[in-house]
């Protein structure tokens, strides 16, 4: 695939965003054909230097981004010749979406067995253990704590794992 094919997936300028943050967007946002070294990226987007290292480190942690290292002979000063390994976008992708699927999925049990109780006063959640722990009454302001219903919240969660698991040919899990 492209990369300017790839950049047009509204999923994956999401993922790059999460990744290197808005300062750092701009240069997830264009990467170049060849090898390019941090100054020019920095002069070519009117960034400063730094926010363009960082964007480049985190895209390096996350296998997006190879560099190697030239040393000139007359100042000895070490210049970085990055790639853009934007090919391995996809399969990084892949990967998050199982991640976020299992947490989805952790977090969806944790809900289904839980009963939450809520302090109407702070809207702050407990669940039954911390509930029962402060005998029902709110340890921050004193007030009664009332049975709250999830149902919603599961409810929205069940959508997105079925999303993931469609976008990720994931059969649901056989009920024990
Ligand atoms: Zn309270």
């Amino acid at each position: 695939m492209a990369f300017e094919e790839l950049l047009n997936d509204p999923v994956i300028q999401k993922y790059l965003h999460e990744l290197v943050g808005p300062t750092g967007m701009p240069v997830a946002a264009a990467p170049p054909d060849g090898e390019v070294t941090d100054e020019e990226l920095a002069e070519e987007l009117g960034l400063e230097l730094n926010d363009v290292r960082r964007a480049l480190f985190i895209l390096y942690e996350n296998d997006l981004a190879s560099y190697r290292r030239l040393r000139d002979e007359d100042s000895g000063w070490l210049t970085y010749l990055w790639t853009f390994e934007y090919e391995n976008v996809p399969e990084k992708l892949e990967e998050e979406m199982y991640h976020l699927l299992e947490l989805l999925e952790e977090r969806q049990e944790y809900e289904t067995d839980n009963e939450f109780y809520l302090c109407p006063e702070e809207s702050i959640r407990f669940d039954f253990g911390e509930a029962m722990e402060f005998n029902f009454s709110c340890p921050s302001c004193g007030a009664d704590l009332e049975s709250m219903s999830n149902d919603r919240l599961v409810e929205a969660m069940e959508e997105r794992i079925a999303e993931l698991r469609d976008e990720l040919n994931v059969e649901p899990e056989a009920q024990a």
